[in-house]
């Protein structure tokens, strides 16, 4: 796997020597690979940011910041038991207007990526996020156009396990606000996140954000073919939801 180095100055130490437990997948949402390298490279943007890898739609692999070092990729955001996303992850660009499907060679690269991140750092599947899962409040990357079943299927993301008893009672619970939201967080979804420094942001979710975040990742054929659903739960979400439960229950 070749890697080619494109060093950014955006990046610090990770908090309390966190260990790295996270992957973050993004798109850049950029005119060009090129654009979105320069931003990530550039120390006198008024909001700095970077990440580890960019991946572009040739699936050229960019290294930013060293594996040890914190890249500012996450933002506010909140995963399970981690608040600090950036001190805790490896955060992976992969070029893409936002619009356009992910090139199989761009995949084929971040499997390749993936597979060595994940065994060097002993990264837990659960813990294989897109940035929208994270932040659901402000995030849609890396969109419903990215295929986390082919991840999922080669070991490199969490695969649900949907049994036929995820369907008991499934419409009603969709309907209950307290019931939905204690399965969103079972799966490892934050509601809320920890008052800190970027305090000037919104820090919460609302339920239809969150519901839209997981229908992106989960549920990605609504975005072509049942846009009504959007945004709204219904049986089909509660299964899903225990079915990811169910898998995340394995996880550390
Ligand atoms: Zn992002």
């Amino acid at each position: 796997m070749q890697i080619i180095k494109r060093p950014s100055p955006n990046f610090n130490e990770r908090k309390n020597k966190a260990k790295i437990e996270m992957v973050v997948i993004h798109f850049t949402g950029m005119k060009s690979a090129e654009d979105a390298l320069n931003k990530l490279t550039d120390k006198n943007d008024k909001n700095p940011v970077s990440c580890h890898y960019l991946i572009d739609e040739k699936g050229k692999i960019y290294q930013l910041v060293a594996e040890e070092k914190r890249a500012w990729h996450a933002g506010v955001s909140k995963w399970r038991e981690f608040n600090d996303v950036n001190s805790a992850s490896i955060g992976i660009e992969l070029y893409n207007d936002g619009k356009s499907e992910f090139p199989d060679i761009q995949m084929q690269a971040l499997e390749k990526l993936l597979q060595d991140v994940i065994k060097r750092n002993k990264i837990d599947k659960c813990n294989i996020v897109g940035h929208s899962d994270i932040a659901p409040h402000r995030k849609r990357d890396p969109g419903e156009k990215f295929n986390w079943n082919r991840l999922a299927e080669l070991g490199l993301a969490l695969k649900d396990e949907p049994q036929l008893k995820d369907r008991f009672n499934a419409a009603a619970i969709a309907e209950d606000e307290i019931a939905l939201k204690k399965l969103f967080n079972e799966a490892g979804y934050r509601f809320s996140y920890s008052k800190n420094r970027f305090n000037n942001f919104k820090n919460k979710a609302s339920m239809k954000e969150m519901i839209i975040a997981f229908q992106r990742r989960w549920q990605p054929e609504i975005f072509t073919r049942q846009s009504y659903k959007i945004g709204r739960a219904d049986a089909s979400t509660v299964k899903k939801l225990r079915s990811v439960i169910r898998a995340s229950k394995k996880c550390k």
